[in-house]
């Protein structure tokens, strides 16, 4: 059975939406699993340049059918904008299903969001403040609002009085439309469809694998993919773990390899490390083999997608971590959180190869060290790397 999983294996940001966005070109459905439009995959392609934070990134495709899986929080108001964006540039979004499952987010949860990283003042989680965390809160509190809730407008109207004006435009909209989407997925599966399970931010944010509690409210793992989406977990067979070729964070929580003061300015701006949602300026580092290998652990990477290789073109040196420090002695396994911050990264030296490699078409093109770099990388994840990224393009992807 062909179901792909795409996860991110860092912190978030790895570039999960242009590897969804060309393997989505051969697929048949594309399903976003877990999150909501606090993600920002960026996709550059022949349409121009695009920063989808709630659509699936197959959207491109329109051969694809694009669900939003049960696992994601909606915010139908943020969607319908995003649509309109995405139509007015010329893409279909007809083939967009929102799952009935799904649940909803609403204004509310935004201003608890808002106020909840006031309230917590200099130990504030930095998220993006739109209410994807006390949206989860409500669903595992039993409070949240499915999707096809909206079908029933006088117990919805009940549920929403005070948001009324605001939702009714929205209703319209889909207050006819909500679907189950689970026989879609299945008869997708039974025709032995080609499946992209797209996942937002990386294992070191899971909810319960990654640095609580700088993490986020659902499981961007692949056993995470299987709930989200409803597929069932065996019929995912290819897990692809895609990693930055060094490491950035959006957000607060320990970060062992970041890098400050010049350094962290110049690798920023060639790597144009700002959020895609907030436009924050992110966290920047060497590559961080503990956190890699942590994420391949859970979830047995088929392979590992390396982007942004080609940031490190300007590098004679390149200090890379396969192990922490901790307590005086070596470790390449992952501590909680509260430890994960005395941890310091041992850093080994790699050679740079000090040439630029966007226009390498053929993996056998790349320089010698940018290969043994990339081998490194396998090595110490302990999976071997797939596709390599040499630039934003969906074409400057090396197979
Ligand atoms: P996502 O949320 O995991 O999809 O990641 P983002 O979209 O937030 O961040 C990835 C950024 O890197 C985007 O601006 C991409 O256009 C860009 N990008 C992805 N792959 C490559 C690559 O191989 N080289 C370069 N230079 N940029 C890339």
């Amino acid at each position: 059975m062909p179901v792909t999983a795409i996860v991110g294996a860092q912190w978030g940001d790895e570039g999960k939406g242009k590897i969804t966005d060309l393997l989505a070109q051969e697929a048949d459905v594309v399903i976003r699993f877990q999150g909501g439009n606090n993600a920002g995959h960026t996709v550059v392609n022949q349409h121009g340049t695009f920063k989808l934070h709630l659509v699936p990134s197959g959207i491109f495709n329109p051969e694809a059918l694009c669900v939003l899986g049960p696992g994601c929080v909606v915010d139908l108001a943020f969607l319908c904008r995003e649509l309109a964006d995405l139509e007015r540039s010329g893409i279909s979004t007809a083939n967009l299903r929102v799952s009935d499952r799904a649940h909803l987010l609403m204004p509310w949860h935004i201003a608890l969001d808002r106020l909840d990283e006031r309230e917590r003042g200099r130990k504030k989680l930095g998220t993006t403040g739109m209410g994807v965390g006390p949206a989860y809160s409500d669903k595992v509190g039993r409070h949240g609002i499915q999707v096809y809730e909206v079908q029933d407008p006088k117990r919805f109207r009940a549920r929403v009085k005070r948001e009324l004006e605001l939702k009714n435009p929205i209703l319209e909209r889909f207050g006819d439309a909500p679907v189950d989407t689970l026989p879609l997925v299945e008869s997708a599966l039974a025709k032995d469809a080609r499946v992209l399970l797209e996942g937002q931010l990386g294992a070191m944010r899971d909810l319960d694998w990654g640095i609580y509690p700088y993490v986020t409210s659902s499981n961007p793992l692949a056993g995470g993919a299987s709930v989200g989406a409803g597929i069932p977990p065996r019929k995912i067979t290819r897990v692809i773990g895609v990693v930055k070729a060094y490491s950035t964070a959006v957000g607060e929580g320990p970060f062992p390899t970041e890098l400050r003061g010049d350094e962290a300015t110049a690798l920023r701006e060639r790597a144009h490390e700002y959020g895609a949602t907030t436009g924050r300026p992110r966290r920047v580092g060497w590559f961080d083999a503990v956190a890699a290998r942590h994420a391949h652990r859970l979830n047995a990477f088929t392979e590992i997608a390396v982007t942004k290789l080609d940031v490190l073109d300007v590098y004679e040196r390149i200090p890379f971590c396969a192990s922490y420090e901790l307590d005086g002695k070596r470790t390449s396994d992952m501590p909680p959180t509260l430890v994960l911050e005395r941890a310091k990264p041992c850093y080994e030296t790699l050679e740079g190869w000090s040439t630029a490699i966007t226009g390498v078409t053929e993996r056998r093109e790349l320089p010698a060290k940018a290969t043994a770099y990339l081998e490194r990388i396998a090595e110490t994840v302990g999976a071997p790397v797939g596709m390599i990224g040499v630039g934003p393009e969906r074409a400057a992807t090396l197979l």
